[in-house]
């Protein structure tokens, strides 16, 4: 029988469980189990043999080289190749790879980001073996090379990268649900996890286009551009036919990622024209972090080989849609039990309730720093750009749910509002069971039948931070409410009042209404809801004492870890701004100026020659555009001298804070203002003199 691609590939380059089984002796795999299950210290002798298997079985598959895969605050992923080389005494080198080498790297870290954690004359760091996340083979020019997931610290144990918190989060939210699961008579629970399911919305274009345009290349974005006569306004590209180019390219991609171990299961255009989108099953937050990582870099390899190029960036074109990363969450017991599954009946579940009630307290009072996580200076383009959620953040739970919490407030719950029926009223169609929690697209944070979805991400981000901000925050709440109901006298009534009294203190963070309007704005003001407009004002909160307190108290983050995190993001947003000013000025500089010099004299020489040749000749079409264009040009010449003034004088700014305000406030606006003439005038110039592929060329390019 043929078997399906599927079953072929999937999992083929993965070091998994399964391999481990077959690969490792009895007793070793069973210790290893118990390792893993009860988080403690490898045994070194375990750990020499998962080693050495973990060699045979990468080089049976061509492997010539190991790495420790981490993901320092660069947001990308990092890896130093040591081949299995070792020296021995004869002339063959023998090939190695120890339990040392498997455990813990020292890479010379002094070049990563460390927002002054680490002083530069101590440039040591260590990458530690996530032993959670399976390590895995990556195939491409370089050979194969056997790649270990890896969390990477300072000399002192500080957090250097994205997955450390990450990991430490998952421990808080574990101890104290598992607390909670203990009072309501759940012993057998041991330990909690996180699944997340991200969905990944990314751009395709030609890549000789893409070549073309220097702003793709060093921004990621397009700096310039007037719109293309189409854009999305007829909505056929949402779920639309997948063009073949576009479907080799998935077929592709899907292999690719199937092979890693990634669940890729839904693939589909999106609003925007050249937007697509992929959704991988949910998996364990680590191994979903670690995934959606390769996922973002698989499928700028994978597009390469089709002579395209993926971009992954929040908002490439101006005019139409940007690109986010949807992050579902939920809760889930070793036992199997997802905690924010409502059941059948949600107004008699108590457990539920009381995770729901938790989820929405965290919200509310942490909804400053869970902005922050989704906060990069390419989602600053849709956050409140009626495309992506709102900048507010609120929590929509729909009909059934928002009910229930109504119920509650008012004191007696008895019933939940059912789904009921959908009936087509066409007779060959089956009758549907609709969904009691319908959809709100344009909520940042939506129950969504038995997980949240948190929608604000930015499509190019790690999930590492929204994930481990989620986790803390609720982790927290979670531990205040074991702390109370651990003492209660009477559990039942106990748990009834602590549930009636959150979601009553809360409720303000609860709207099942149109986020995008400007109705939202005002209530939301009114309801003392935070609206944080850009990520330079909302780092400031990653620093406040009560952020602080938070992260402390779960063991995710100190005040020093915290502290050169705002300094790494105020950083991270000045390079970005200094890139895209800097990538400007040598476009209008070197590309367009020229080129539309070029072209008002085309239109002077075309009046002169015409005038010489017959003195009636009718030549206003070309003077009155050489003297618009004459004057966009000027427009564009001086704005071009401001944009240069203001780029120098940003990198006087002190470092931090007051640079990257300096960058928002001054040299963006700057920017805005030099793009304006620029695309006016690529609607008057003649496209032959035209420098660079046109949105038209890149959207409908493909
Ligand atoms: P959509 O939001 O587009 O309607 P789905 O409801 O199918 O799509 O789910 C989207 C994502 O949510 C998928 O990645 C899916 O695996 C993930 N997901 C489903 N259940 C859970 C869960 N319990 N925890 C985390 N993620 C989940
Ligand atoms: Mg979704």
């Amino acid at each position: 029988m043929e078997t399906n691609v599927i079953e072929q590939v999937f999992g083929k380059n993965v070091f998994n469980d399964e391999v481990m089984k077959r690969k490792l002796p009895k007793d070793v795999y069973s210790s290893w189990k118990k390792t893993l299950e009860s988080g403690a210290d490898l045994d070194s002798d375990i750990a020499n043999v998962v080693a050495h298997a973990m060699k045979e079985w990468a080089l049976e598959k061509g492997a010539t080289h190991y790495t420790h895969w981490f993901q320092p605050m660069t947001g990308v992923t990092a890896e130093k190749h040591d081949s299995f080389l070792s020296p021995a005494s004869d002339s063959l080198p023998v090939l190695e790879f120890k339990g040392k080498e498997l455990i813990k790297g020292e890479p010379d870290a002094s070049s990563f980001p460390s927002g002054g954690l680490r002083a530069t004359f101590e440039a040591r760091g260590y990458t530690a073996w996530d032993c959670t996340s399976p390590a895995f083979l990556q195939e491409d020019a370089a050979g194969a090379i056997l790649c270990i997931p890896t969390a990477f610290c300072s000399y002192t144990g500080e957090a250097l990268d994205k997955k450390t918190p990450l990991l430490r989060s998952m421990e808080a939210i574990s101890k104290q649900a598992v607390r909670i699961m203990k009072l309501f008579g759940y012993d057998d629970v041991k330990k909690i996890s996180c699944s997340v399911g991200p969905e990944q919305e990314y751009f395709l274009v030609d890549r000789d286009l893409y070549l073309q345009r220097r702003d793709l290349i060093f921004s990621g974005r397009t700096l310039f551009g007037a719109p293309a006569p189409k854009g999305q306004e007829l909505e056929d590209h949402y779920f639309g036919a997948i063009k073949e180019r576009v479907a080799s390219f998935m077929k592709d991609l899907n292999e690719e990622l199937w092979k890693l171990g990634i669940l890729s299961k839904t693939q589909h255009n999106e609003v925007a024209p050249a937007q697509h989108e992929m959704a991988p099953i949910f998996k364990t937050a680590n191994i979903a972090t670690d995934h959606n990582q390769l996922v973002m870099e698989v499928m700028k390899k994978v597009a390469r080989r089709h002579n395209l190029e993926c971009l992954l960036h929040e908002k490439p074109f101006a005019g139409v849609n940007g690109s986010g990363k949807h992050n579902n969450w939920s809760i889930v017991t070793d036992t199997g039990i997802n905690l924010l599954d409502p059941g059948k009946k949600p107004h008699e579940n108590t457990k539920f309730l009381l995770f729901l009630a938790a989820v929405i307290k965290a919200v509310d009072e942490n909804a400053e720093i869970l902005r922050l996580s989704a906060s990069n200076p390419g989602n600053d383009h849709r956050l409140g750009a009626n495309e992506a959620p709102p900048a507010i953040i609120s929590i929509f739970l729909g009909e059934q749910l928002e009910d229930i919490i109504e119920q509650i407030v008012r004191g007696d719950v008895s019933s939940a509002i059912q789904g009921g029926k959908l009936d087509t009223g066409v007779h060959v169609l089956p009758v549907i069971k609709k969904d009691a929690t319908d959809r709100n697209r344009t909520s940042p944070f939506a129950f969504t039948g038995n997980k949240f979805e948190f929608r604000m991400l930015g499509s190019s981000m790690s999930i590492a931070g929204p994930n481990f901000t989620l986790n803390s925050m609720v982790a927290d709440v979670l531990q205040d409410f074991a702390d109370e109901l651990e003492q209660a006298e009477d559990f039942d009534t106990a748990v009834h009042e602590l549930i009636k009294k959150t979601v009553t203190e809360h409720k303000r963070i609860i709207f099942n209404g149109d986020g995008y309007s400007d109705d939202w704005v005002v209530e939301a003001e009114k309801r003392g809801l935070p609206n944080v407009k850009s990520m330079v004002e909302a780092i400031p909160y990653l620093v406040s004492e009560k952020t602080i307190k938070l992260f402390e108290r779960q063991n995710v983050l100190s005040k020093a870890e915290l502290e050169s995190r705002a300094e790494i993001n105020y950083e991270l947003y000045s390079k970005a701004i200094n890139i895209e000013a800097k990538t400007m000025i040598d476009m209008a500089g070197k590309q367009y100026i020229p080129a539309i010099i070029q072209y008002v004299t085309s239109l002077a020489d075309s009046i002169n020659s015409i005038t010489s040749a017959c003195g009636e000749a009718d030549v206003s079409v070309q003077a009155e555009l050489l003297t618009k264009c004459s004057s966009l040009l000027a427009t564009a010449k001086k704005e071009l001298a401001n944009l240069e003034k203001v780029t120098a004088e940003a990198a006087t700014k002190k470092e931090g804070q007051e640079q990257a305000n300096f960058f928002q406030d001054e040299v963006f606006h700057a920017m805005n203002a030099l793009r304006n003439p620029i695309d006016e005038l690529e609607m008057l110039v003649d496209q032959d003199f035209w420098p660079v592929p046109s949105y038209a060329d890149l959207l409908f390019g493909v």
